[in-house]
């Protein structure tokens, strides 16, 4: 929803009260202005470009920011902070990233060198705990107190909240969920270099090389390649959930084991943690929805130990895709104090 500048709850131009939530992905830089009801005013989207290096990337975060700023026709000035989830290991107190993989960055001032840049207080924290984040505070983890979100997108990232509170463990290296091993010997290799991981069986990436391979090598019709114009490169979870929908059999082949595979892990981390729920998110399920969160609370069912069903309540993060933007502003405004 957009306001337009007559409908806007602003008492003065100046205070404040408004916070910006920044996605920085391998693929994609998305921005939104929220106001303190956590109310969306504008939202922006750009190419994140990560072959421009650090500065190249950081300078279209800035713009992407002060685009969203001037759509929702707001100055600097009004806004209390920009938070800023990043896909990797970084120091939220110095607003340091260790390590970006996606991004080929290793020790980048993130944090100081935005703040230069946008004359705006900058929080930087890792993507999964922002969007964790969100689920916990205004999805549906909101009345949870034990829970685990995945996020499937690109990869598969993992937030615990326990007892309350967000679990990292002994060195804030926790929750790698999409690293848990679900295929023994020979499975597919993952990004980390180990082999049968969940991501390199169940995430978007691992789904849209296996429909590759299919059309190309093992010669499978799919109306997948009409979608997108016989260019494979442009398989999006949008034309994943289309070519679905039309029961093409490929899709449904490879979709549904991913789906499979997404209940063993989920079934794994039930028996492990017991949680009140496990709640899905990330650009796969927005796009799937429910015929995949069917086929994922069953196959997790077949592979609870105890009272099976009564265990697995497995949930839509009720956020669409705006989860990580959404924790990264919340994070913001609690890091900067309300
Ligand atoms: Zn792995």
């Amino acid at each position: 929803m957009r306001w337009t500048v007559g409908e806007r709850p602003m008492k003065t131009p100046f205070q404040k009260q408004f916070v910006v939530g920044v996605d920085l992905g391998g693929t994609k830089i998305l921005a939104a202005v929220y106001d303190q009801h956590h109310r969306l005013l504008a939202r922006e989207k750009k190419s994140t470009k990560p072959e421009l290096g650090p500065a190249g990337v950081m300078g279209r975060v800035a713009e992407c920011v002060n685009e969203t700023l001037a759509a929702a026709a707001l100055p600097h000035a009004a806004v209390r902070g920009v938070g800023i989830g990043v896909p990797g290991m970084v120091e939220p107190q110095t607003g340091l990233v260790r390590v970006a993989p996606n991004l080929h960055w290793h020790d980048v001032p993130l944090g100081r060198l935005l703040k230069t840049r946008l004359k705006i207080p900058v929080t930087v924290l890792n993507d999964v705990q922002a969007g964790t984040l969100a689920v916990q505070q205004l999805g549906s983890g909101r009345k949870l107190r034990d829970f685990v979100c995945m996020f499937i997108g690109t990869g598969i990232g993992g937030g615990l909240v326990l007892r309350g509170e967000q679990y990292r463990g002994a060195a804030g290296l926790g929750g790698e969920i999409g690293h848990m091993v679900v295929v023994p010997d020979g499975g597919p290799k993952c990004g980390c270099g180990n082999r049968g991981c969940l991501e390199a069986v169940a995430s978007r990436s691992a789904i849209v090389r296996r429909i590759i391979r299919g059309i190309e090598d093992d010669k499978r019709k799919s109306i997948v390649t009409d979608l997108c114009d016989g260019d494979l490169k442009r398989i999006r979870s949008r034309i994943l959930a289309e070519a679905y929908r039309e029961g093409d059999e490929l899709v449904h082949e490879v979709l549904d084991e991913a789906a499979d595979y997404i209940g063993i892990g989920a079934a794994n981390l039930i028996n492990i943690l017991n949680p009140q729920a496990v709640i899905l998110g990330g650009g796969l399920i927005e796009a799937l929805g429910v015929k995949l969160m069917r086929r994922i609370t069953n196959s997790a069912r077949a592979h609870v130990i105890g009272a099976g069903a009564d265990r697995v309540d497995i949930r839509d993060s009720g956020l669409g895709d705006d989860a990580g933007i959404l924790g990264s502003a919340l994070a913001a405004r609690s890091f900067l104090g309300k």
